[in-house]
């Protein structure tokens, strides 16, 4: 099977490695891809904007698979295009897409099928927007309502931050287009969780679950960021809670999306607040998340090549997903300035040292060669993942397998999957 993957980040390198993984795969394209990515399979420039471009490649390298990383091409239509040309591809059409494209849709469909989510305003314009803070209770969440690359959810703890933040997203057209319409939302408290299943429509299974750490610094302080670090293991929702999951969130999202027209097909990931009243929806995003692709690939015992064919076919049912009884966690490496304006062109050494690790693989994001050498080219660097016996010799290993390796700048959390290993020490 030659098999494409689309994008160029650590999720993408992730999917692409555990995709060389299977017998079934015979040649693997990347577009654009990126060095670590370089190193399972060709890479080919692409415009991921560009979606009749991306369906060309697809048919000149005879793609009979092709899996789409990240959001943005699916919320423009990329696999709506794939599909009209008789494309096999991975990920939902534009409809059901814009479960992530559009905050304010989501929110309303959440209402329209009694998912349990965040109390919320959607604010169609600036107006609405001020009035609905009149009737709120402070710290409130603000969020854009478009693809915002992470930059579009604030939470404001009292009226004049709320109004800084409208009038930046609404007024000054900080977001362009993404902030035209925001919602307006009830705080939660509680512990995250990332929940992510893969359906054809007809046929579900989900994934293990993982815990993402958006705060830059440690102790879940500093601004938010793509994610510093992700973590899976089966502790971080058992087996009840899981199956609560799929009858209160999962089944009524895709029995919704199907009554609208709106069938799905691809990842969906649901972005959770467990609250002390019961799991609360916070988002969807319509692909695999970043960086909780990392640790999943490494935990994933089948094969993904098969799997995401047989999706692809629309013939899910004869599928499983069985996942290694153990753990892993992924710890991201940034440049200096992230999440800012990062710092690039930094010379990387260590990934060869850290890789003979047991367990230990590091997936590339924002890197390049330069005159043959790896160097920084961007905010997030590396995902530097491990498979380990229990969750915490796979923290020991993604840690030893961090200290081997050096850019100037480099900042990374100390603390991932700290609410994870105090559940373990817990139960022993
Ligand atoms: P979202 O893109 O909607 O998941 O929001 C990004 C991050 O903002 C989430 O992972 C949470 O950490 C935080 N967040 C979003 N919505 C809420 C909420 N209603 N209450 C508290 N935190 C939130």
């Amino acid at each position: 099977m030659n098999v494409l993957v689309l994008g160029s980040g650590g999720r993408e390198h992730a999917l692409a490695w555990k995709l060389k993984q299977s017998p079934l795969v015979k040649k693997l394209v990347c577009a654009p891809g990126n060095p670590g990515m370089a190193g399972l399979g060709e890479c080919v420039a692409a415009d991921l904007n560009d979606i009749a471009g991306l369906a060309t490649l697809a048919e000149r390298r005879k793609a009979d698979l092709t899996v789409v990383g990240p959001e943005a091409p699916l919320v423009a239509g990329v696999a709506d295009e794939f599909t009209r040309r008789g494309l096999p591809v991975v990920g939902p059409t534009k409809a059901a897409a814009e479960l992530e494209g559009s905050k304010v849709f989501a929110k309303e469909f959440m209402k329209r099928h009694g998912i349990p989510t965040a109390g919320f305003t959607a604010c169609w314009d600036h107006g609405d927007a001020y009035s609905a803070l009149c009737a709120v209770e402070w710290p409130v969440v603000i969020k854009a309502d478009g693809l915002a690359a992470g930059k579009g959810v604030r939470i404001a703890q009292e009226p004049d931050e709320a109004t800084a933040i409208i009038e930046a997203f609404m007024e000054k057209g900080e977001l362009g287009a993404a902030g035209e319409k925001v919602v307006i939302e009830e705080c939660l408290e509680g512990e995250e969780l990332s929940f992510i299943v893969l359906t054809d429509g007809k046929t579900v299974l989900p994934l293990a679950p993982t815990q993402d750490h958006k705060r830059l610094r440690d102790n879940d302080q500093g601004p938010n960021t793509g994610g510093m670090g992700a973590y899976s293991d089966d502790a971080i929702a058992d087996a009840p809670l899981r199956a609560r999951l799929m009858k209160e969130i999962v089944e009524p999202t895709l029995r919704g999306l199907e009554a609208e027209g709106r069938p799905y097909s691809g990842f969906l990931y649901f972005g959770l607040m467990l609250t002390a009243e019961g799991p609360r929806l916070l988002e969807f995003n319509c692909r695999m998340g970043d960086p909780e692709c990392q640790p999943l690939v490494a935990r994933l015992e089948d094969d993904l090549a098969e799997t995401l064919a047989n999706l692809a076919a629309g013939k899910l049912s004869g599928s499983s997903l069985q996942w290694s009884a153990n753990a892993s966690a992924c710890v991201v490496l940034a440049s200096a300035g992230y999440p800012g304006k990062p710092e690039t062109g930094k010379a990387i050494t260590g990934i060869e040292a850290a890789e003979k690790l047991e367990g230990v693989t590091v997936f590339h994001a924002g890197t390049k060669l330069a005159d043959g050498k790896l160097v920084t080219a961007g905010g997030r660097v590396l995902g530097v993942t491990a498979r380990g016996t229990d969750l915490r010799d796979a923290v020991d290993h993604a840690y030893a397998a961090v200290e081997k390796i050096r850019f100037e700048g480099m900042q990374f959390r100390r603390d991932i999957a700290a609410r994870g290993l105090k559940r373990l020490e817990a139960r022993r």
